[in-house]
């Protein structure tokens, strides 16, 4: 049984689909990528798996169970956490107390700090600990944003556009902590535009365009489909 389902998802803006009848697995131990030009739909399934959408007919499944009724709270308890496409950390937070607000929420509030300081090792962020969140560029920042998704300790991660804004150096130790975080277990799905970053990290690709799912494979295949190659030319 996949640990995350997504089944037959529609979601409508007045009378436009932003999704058509979607359906997505995210496996345990995978990563899997969800790509697709701007518009694509890719953040509104971000948001009808974590729950603050509602879908208009489809379902989510966590390890079989259906959660589509089912509040962000709720979610987030049963193991599944996100990121945002646009930055929410606590701008006058530091770093540090960003990943302790959201450690004290989740299964190790008990040792909060411990937690947030593990993270923090993990992520390489500890010197920049104390400094002021709204003073990082911005490729810093979204691992502050990864990190407080990462100190809920998530069964299901969902990491929407984190590479944006990182330097080549910052996304190539980017994709050894996706690589390490599917390698404990987590299942890990990724919407990201840096192609390079994409096909090096993913298991299995899904391919959005205009609310529907034009593809789906693993890398080497989803590369040279010319229905993916038709979605980005046709953005260009
Ligand atoms: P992506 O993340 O792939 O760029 P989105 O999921 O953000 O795409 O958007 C998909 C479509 O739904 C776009 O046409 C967008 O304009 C529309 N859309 C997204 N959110 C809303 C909203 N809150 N109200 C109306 N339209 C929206
Ligand atoms: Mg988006």
């Amino acid at each position: 049984m996949p640990l995350l389902r997504a089944e037959g998802v529609t979601v409508a803006f007045g009378g436009r689909r932003a999704l058509d009848s979607v359906s997505l697995t995210a496996e345990a131990g995978r990563v899997t990528g969800l790509i697709g030009p701007n518009g694509a739909g890719k953040s509104t399934l971000f948001d009808v798996v974590s729950g603050l959408r509602r879908p208009r007919t489809g379902r989510v499944r966590l390890d079989g169970r259906d959660i589509t009724r089912e509040g962000p709270a709720r979610r987030a308890r049963r193991g599944m956490s996100r990121t945002f496409q646009h930055l929410e950390l606590f701008g006058r937070l530091s770093v540090r107390d960003n990943l302790l607000v959201a450690a004290e929420l989740g299964p190790g509030r008990r040792h909060a700090a411990r937690t947030a300081d593990a993270v923090l090792d993990r992520l390489g962020l500890t010197a920049l600990a104390e400094d002021p969140a709204d003073a990082l560029p911005t490729g810093v920042a979204r691992l502050v944003e990864v990190g407080r998704a990462l100190v809920l300790r998530p069964r299901v991660l969902l990491l929407d556009e984190p590479a944006a804004g990182q330097d080549a150096e910052e996304t190539e130790r980017f994709a050894a902590l996706l690589r390490s975080l599917a390698a404990d277990g987590t299942a890990v799905l990724l919407v990201e535009h840096d192609m390079s970053l994409v096909m090096s990290v993913c298991d299995e690709v899904y391919v959005l365009d205009l609310g529907h799912v034009v593809a789906c494979g693993p890398p080497a295949l989803i590369q040279r489909d010319e229905t993916v190659l038709a979605a980005y030319l046709g953005e260009a």
